[in-house]
């Protein structure tokens, strides 16, 4: 679900206090039985994520249901500290109250604090059926927020006048997001950064991501494999927030033990396909294995950008020695990674850690580099000059000129006579050169051949 879910389309994000009927308005809208309702208060609940159609558009809900557990003090507290960062992806903000319980001070406060985020709300009284709520729902109107939206989520009443209402504030569908540019075909979704940890059971990856979550923590779902293609964090660093996917194949540990290795890369292939940067997270103290060389392959083939970390730091003796032969080694063995980013850190101390968010940030960048026309064929024709295209069968190949397609990863089209019979050891060259030119280090460089006459 999670793996088709469009990065441009609009957010929409159900907040609230507990017990509300976040979840139950979150699974009437997305139509299927994804989140798990329960009537306990602050059971632990993954932040659920699903598509909706509403009135013909459609939309990424988040409810936030389920977090308000995992953080400070107060309900006020806990409530912004779950909502805070989808809060700030959100086009349109449900912000749901009880009818029938009217306005407690939790909900005053929050109504304060998400009147500053500047964020369209829509307030929704929830449990109103059969409109047994009418002064509470009045008493909703000194929220500062509007005009309160009666409704029961349970019941499904007043749930199409609620998409309707949802529908009219949204931006005009997707594309909205696309990145300005002279290129039509570049796309640059404004949402969150979506990263990956994947590597080898036991190299420390929950672990890491504990240490990532720090207050917030590692939640916990009731089954394992439950709703793992809608389970998905966010933190949040000084540039905004980075989602990450497929916490729930870090969870699901190994259940099954004899096909542990092979469930380590099918759950990295899911990851990788949902995420743009990928953590590829090595035991420093083993080295690399094959299968690490595995996982780094398959980033390569979905074409993500890719950090190298080097875990358990606190564990390795000579670190020096340990960093060299573990670059070397991924480096001569997978070309494309060639300048990949390495992060030494213990997930277990927290020690170097860090340093991980803004190298993850870097490659992002890089991912995401555009060089002009310009620049491409300035570069482009010394590399000819330097070097010759080879003759292929005899003849010499006329290549013309190179431009860039797309970014996410890096792509070039080269342009000339035979072109797509280019030798690899040529192609080698021309990849390597524009990493090097175009300051380009570990991320999949594609370039795709066209013929003229
Ligand atoms: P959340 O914690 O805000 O996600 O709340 P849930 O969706 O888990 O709902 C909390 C409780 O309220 C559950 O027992 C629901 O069955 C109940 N509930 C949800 N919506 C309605 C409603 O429209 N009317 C009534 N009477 N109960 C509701
Ligand atoms: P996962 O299978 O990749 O999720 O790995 P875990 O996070 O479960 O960690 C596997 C084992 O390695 C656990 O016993 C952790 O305590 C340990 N571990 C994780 N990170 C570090 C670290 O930075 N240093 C050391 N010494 N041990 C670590």
């Amino acid at each position: 679900m999670a793996e088709n879910m469009q990065n441009d389309l609009p957010v929409v994000v159900i907040a609230g206090r507990p017990n509300v009927g976040k979840s139950t308005l979150f699974n009437r809208l997305v139509g299927r039985r994804q989140a798990i309702v329960s009537d306990t208060p602050g059971v632990t609940r993954d932040r659920k994520e699903g598509e909706a159609l509403l009135r013909g558009k459609r939309v990424r809900l988040i409810d936030t249901a389920g977090l308000e557990e995992a953080a400070p003090d107060t309900l006020f507290g806990r409530m912004r500290a779950s909502s805070e960062s989808a809060v700030s992806i959100a086009d349109l903000v449900l912000f749901c109250i009880d009818a029938r319980a009217g306005v407690t001070p939790a909900d005053a406060h929050f109504a304060a604090w998400l009147r500053k985020q500047n964020k369209p709300v829509l307030l929704v009284a929830n449990k109103a059926e059969g409109a047994v709520a009418t002064a509470e729902a009045l008493e909703a109107y000194s929220l500062g927020l509007g005009s309160p939206l009666a409704l029961s989520a349970e019941h499904g009443e007043g749930i199409a006048h609620l998409m309707g209402e949802i529908a009219d504030r949204l931006p005009e569908g997707p594309g909205r997001r696309r990145a300005r540019g002279d290129d039509e075909e570049e796309e640059r979704p404004a949402g969150p950064l979506r990263l990956a940890i994947v590597g080898r059971p036991n190299a420390g990856k929950s672990t890491l991501l504990n240490r990532l979550l720090g207050e917030e923590r590692m939640i916990t779902g009731p089954e394992p494999g439950l709703t793992r293609d809608s389970i998905s964090v966010l933190l949040q660093d000084e540039h905004g927030p980075i989602q990450l996917v497929d916490t729930a194949g870090l969870r699901r540990k190994a259940r099954i033990e004899e096909s542990l290795e092979k469930m380590s890369v099918s759950a990295s292939i899911e990851a990788l396909k949902m995420a743009e940067v990928v953590v590829l997270t090595l035991d420093a103290t083993l080295g690399v294995h094959e299968q690490d060389l595995q996982i780094a392959r398959l980033v390569e083939r979905e074409g993500r950008a890719c950090v190298l970390a080097l875990n358990k730091w606190d564990a390795v003796e000579d670190r020096t020695a340990t960093r060299n032969a573990i670059s070397y080694r991924i480096e001569n063995s997978l070309a494309q990674m060639r300048g990949i980013p390495v992060v030494a850190f213990s997930a277990l101390t927290g020690a170097g850690v860090n340093k991980l968010l803004p190298t993850v940030r870097k490659a992002y960048e890089v991912w995401n580099s555009r060089v002009t026309t310009g620049e491409l064929n300035r570069w482009f024709e010394e590399a000819l000059e330097r070097h010759a295209p080879p003759l292929v069968d005899g003849k010499r190949l006329k290549l013309r000129y190179m431009t860039q397609a797309k970014s996410r990863p890096p792509t070039f089209i080269l342009f000339g006579t035979r072109a797509e019979m280019l030798p690899d050891a040529y192609r080698r060259y021309l990849v390597n050169g524009l990493r090097e030119t175009f300051h380009l280090p570990g991320t999949p460089i594609r370039l795709q051949t066209r013929g003229t006459r």
